[in-house]
């Protein structure tokens, strides 16, 4: 089986004094070699990450699906490595409620990604309203069919399993739950992709902390955690990275 992997996605979040952040979760990857340690910072600090990062994965938070051109304000995935990224989150439910992101913008981004010699974490989830529908599963498959590049394979993407409803909240679907999604993803992934389906790691996000993180990424088919605010202090961060098995 793959490592696990676990990533801290800052947001919006950070400056540069928080290096020492980072130099601590850099202390944690060298004594924890077994595990694939990750953190993506904004953009204005992926390169002075990427130079302190030690054995730590430095990731984006999102890339333009083109390589160049009149997009203000946006970032190819050439421009995010030179910066020193490896890969980049895409599909984040904050980027497809706030910057309307579709599934096919995800694929493409992925495409463009893979294109750059780059790796992809592609985050897929359902709201509360979709959760309490009955359908999550259907509806979540969907959405990974729908961003998922047909090119894809375990060596440089992996699915982010992350429920909207959990983002933030302190509320963490059941661990049944998070199974039955999990196993849905895994058989949607050789759906897709054939055996090459069995290499991509699903990671679950939302809410994971200190407290929950060894029972969430003891469930089969987890492999790996993305966490958000519990990323951002070694203190809370370190814990979930020594809780992986
Ligand atoms: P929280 O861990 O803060 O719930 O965020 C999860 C997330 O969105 C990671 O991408």
């Amino acid at each position: 089986t793959l490592p696990s992997y676990i990533v801290g996605n800052w947001k919006m979040n950070g400056s540069a004094a928080d290096v020492v952040v980072l130099q601590a979760i850099a202390d944690a990857a060298a004594a924890h070699p077994d595990i694939e340690i990750g953190i993506c910072p904004p953009a204005t600090l992926i390169g002075s990450f990427a130079a302190a990062a030690g054995a730590v994965r430095i990731g984006a938070q999102d890339c333009h699906a083109r390589a160049s051109g009149a997009h203000t304000g946006n970032l190819s995935a050439a421009m995010i490595r030179e910066a020193g990224a490896t890969y980049s989150i895409i599909g984040h439910s904050e980027r497809r409620a706030d910057q309307g992101e579709t599934d096919a913008d995800v694929a493409a981004k992925a495409e463009a990604l893979h294109a750059a010699g780059m790796g992809a974490i592609l985050c897929v989830g359902e709201t509360l309203d979709e959760r309490d529908s009955g359908n999550a599963i259907a509806i979540v498959t969907a959405q990974l069919s729908a961003s998922l590049p047909a090119s894809a394979s375990g060596d440089w993407l992996s699915v982010a399993y992350e429920p909207v409803w959990a983002i933030g909240t302190g509320r963490v679907p059941v661990s049944e739950d998070i199974a039955a999604m999990h196993a849905a993803l895994r058989a949607t992934l050789i759906e897709k992709l054939g055996e090459a389906g069995n290499g991509v790691r699903i990671l679950y996000g939302g809410s994971v902390n200190p407290g929950n993180a060894a029972e969430i990424l003891g469930i089969a088919d987890v492999g790996g955690a993305l966490v958000g605010g519990a990323s951002l202090k070694a203190e809370t961060f370190l814990p979930i990275i020594e809780a992986a098995p």
